[in-house]
């Protein structure tokens, strides 16, 4: 899945619609890309085989909320997805574990697909709590009802996010498989077939290497969604 944050006008839709015919080619990989709201309509219009997805879903359905946008909204625009939770938003907008959880329920109530993003900064992974930390906030951050039809989780650490920097192949292995323990926690065997995307730098150099670990099923690319050349490799790397 790509996100393409606040990235893109619509001289930039020509890479949707490249996207959306690699996609098409690889159907057997769910393709996607989250674009600014702004572009949602008209990227629906030249997916292709991509799903399209927004960067964020208000937790109230309406209501005065200026410059927010609910679920419905985004659904109506042609978004099947939503990502909830980006350390980007955590930061730059304060959201809570509680807000990303209230959110998450939203966008499902309005039919949305969810990722829902997790992540430690580097003093936290420095201090070697990243696991403990990380499961914590992903419990927290868990919505009622999360199931694998329509939630999938995103293992991000802050640090990696732009850097050109990815923890070990063995450090995200043990990430993925303590949050995938700490899913099963929660809501038992609907923990195994629940994607656990990696983000963070993700490139066409390490996506192979990255995916092949067993409990990384998939990626949230940031840069390297932003052309159909740089993320093609990626798509061709998950099938
Ligand atoms: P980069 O792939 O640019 O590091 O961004 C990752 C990310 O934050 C995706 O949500």
């Amino acid at each position: 899945m790509g996100n393409w944050k606040m990235n893109g006008l619509k001289a930039h839709l020509g890479e949707v619609e490249t996207i959306g015919g690699i996609a098409a080619d690889h159907r057997e990989v769910d393709v996607g890309l989250c674009v600014p709201a702004t572009l949602i309509a008209a990227a629906a219009q030249v997916r292709g085989g991509a799903f399209i997805g927004a960067q964020d879903c208000h937790a109230n359905a309406s209501g005065a909320h200026t410059g927010c946008l609910s679920g419905a909204m985004l659904a109506e625009a042609g978004a099947s997805w939503t990502i909830v939770g980006h350390s980007e938003r955590r930061q730059d907008q304060g959201e809570s574990n509680s807000d990303v959880a209230a959110k998450a329920l939203a966008a499902k109530a309005a039919g949305l697909n969810v990722i829902l993003c997790v992540g430690e900064s580097l003093d936290v992974r420095d201090a070697g709590d990243a696991e403990a930390v990380v499961s914590a906030q992903l419990l927290a951050s868990l919505p009622d009802g999360a199931a694998a039809d329509w939630l999938a989780i995103a293992y991000e650490p802050i640090w990696a996010i732009g850097t050109g920097r990815i923890p070990t192949m063995e450090a995200v292995d043990v990430m993925h498989r303590a949050l995938r323990g700490a899913l099963a926690s929660r809501i038992g065997a609907e923990a195994d077939g629940m994607r656990i995307l990696y983000g963070g730098s993700m490139n066409g150099d390490n996506a192979a290497e990255l995916m092949a670990i067993a409990d990384v099923d998939g990626g949230l690319v940031g840069g390297a969604s932003l052309t159909a050349g740089k993320f093609a490799p990626i798509i061709e790397a998950a099938d």
